[in-house]
């Protein structure tokens, strides 16, 4: 019993030890990003050397070894949670209350946004000439409501996974893991494959984390040595807008429900969860956060695999409340700036095109700008509007995405909950 203690304990100081490490990264790289954009004279060494070389290539590096995972594991995991769970009944109902879940903390998010934006008023009395106006590399995309839909099935699911496809790698993963359930002793050898490089993939990612704090020290470094501060400057209504309603989301719609049905201590989970947030802050993509979210769901708050493996690629995918905050603050911030006038149809029209557009797209950086477009075109709002927030969309991006996952989190807890998924001694451990 005692070795066994022992060897909980050292993890767990090895895991605060990574926590406050990823903390102390995030905290220094924005101070050195900061102190190089100022304090450093333009020179090939600042630009094309340290911000451009060395912070790029570590950052991107240690984004992509984490994204490398992200397929083979969302895949193994899911065989494995839904061989587990086995009946599709149970699936089913994981599945329908999931993606309920989703849509609802998506559609109060974007009431929440067009609150806060409607008291702040972020574009009235906005000087157009003071803000930077970024080219427009947006267009608005057509998405085709059948064709999206009919994609889920993958044709190919080795294509599907070879283009890091999650909805249809999903809907493959669970019906393997269904077919492996029903067939029982007949493909244990199957199964047992799966579980075992399962194991595998969660060890590198444990391996992969261990780089983590120079990974988010380099990206952070990188972002804040880039940033255009004094673009900040006409445009700090809209940015204010759009974090206060983030906070709001994270802090308290979210941590309300989370207390309501399953009793647990909100704050144990903000601790718990922070250096994930940490994570998808300085590297602005929900999909490459999946491994860490899961193996810290799992690890720190005692949430069953069966159910995060499923719940976590799915809210990356679907569930950016974060992402439709952002998006519900920009259509009355460009509205005002261009002296158009909302009605309530238009906002609940606002409502439902940004829940909509929060489904179906990859968790990956600035995508929430693309989706805006066709936010901004259901009102009939100009898309031209999305180059005013463009240049300074980046920090708010970083924001938005700890919020998306913090989503997913938080209902993948409470699903746990539900289905006698989840150890509460392990989350209660300090
Ligand atoms: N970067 C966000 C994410 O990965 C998406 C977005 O808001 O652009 O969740």
């Amino acid at each position: 019993m005692s070795d066994k203690k022992i060897n909980v304990e050292k993890k767990e100081k090895k895991g605060l030890g990574l926590s406050t490490k990823i903390f102390i990264a995030l905290i220094v790289g924005a101070l050195a990003g900061v102190a190089i954009h100022y304090a450093l004279p333009d020179s090939n060494f600042k630009n094309e050397v340290l911000i451009e070389g060395i912070f790029y290539v570590i950052g991107q590096g240690f984004i992509r070894l984490m994204q490398m995972l992200v397929v083979p594991l969302v895949f193994c995991s899911l065989v494995c949670g839904s061989m587990a769970i086995g009946d599709t009944k149970t699936l089913g109902k994981v599945g329908v209350k999931t993606i309920c879940f989703y849509i609802a903390t998506t559609a109060l998010a974007v009431v929440i946004a067009l609150t806060v934006a409607n008291i702040i008023d972020p574009g009235i009395g906005l000087d157009m000439d003071s803000v930077e106006k970024a080219e427009m590399t947006t267009t608005a995309e057509d998405t085709d409501m059948v064709e999206t839909l009919l994609n889920i099935i993958p044709k190919n699911p080795i294509g599907a996974m070879a283009n890091g496809d999650m909805l249809p790698i999903i809907l493959f993963a669970l019906f393997v893991g269904i077919m492996l359930a029903k067939l029982g002793n007949k493909a244990d050898v199957v199964a047992s494959f799966f579980s075992q490089f399962n194991d595998v993939m969660m060890e590198m990612t444990m391996a992969i984390m261990k780089v983590a704090p120079i990974g988010v020290f380099c990206l952070i470094a990188r972002t804040f040595a880039n940033l255009g501060f004094s673009a900040f400057q006409p445009m700090l209504k809209y940015m204010g807008s759009v974090v206060l309603a983030l906070v709001l989301q994270c802090f308290v719609v979210y941590q309300v429900l989370l207390f309501i049905f399953t009793r647990l201590n909100p704050l144990k989970f903000i601790k718990k969860f922070l250096p994930v947030m940490g994570f998808a802050f300085s590297t602005a993509t929900s999909n490459a956060t999946i491994p860490m979210s899961i193996d810290t769901l799992d690890k720190k708050m005692g949430v069953s695999k069966r159910i995060s493996s499923f719940t976590v690629p799915l809210g990356a995918t679907i569930n950016m409340d974060g992402t439709s905050i952002m998006q519900g603050v920009a259509v009355i911030f460009i509205a005002q700036a261009y002296g158009i006038d909302l009605t309530i149809g238009n906002l609940a029209t606002v409502v439902l095109t940004a829940t909509l557009a929060s489904i179906g797209t990859a968790g990956v950086p600035s995508v929430g700008l693309i989706t805006l477009a066709m936010v901004l075109n259901s009102v009939g709002l100009p898309t031209e509007g999305i180059a005013l927030i463009m240049g300074i969309d980046r920090i708010l991006d970083m924001i938005r995405t700890a919020v998306n996952i913090t989503g997913d989190a938080v209902c993948t807890t409470i699903v746990s909950h539900q289905e006698g998924a989840l150890d509460k001694k392990v989350f209660n451990e300090a």
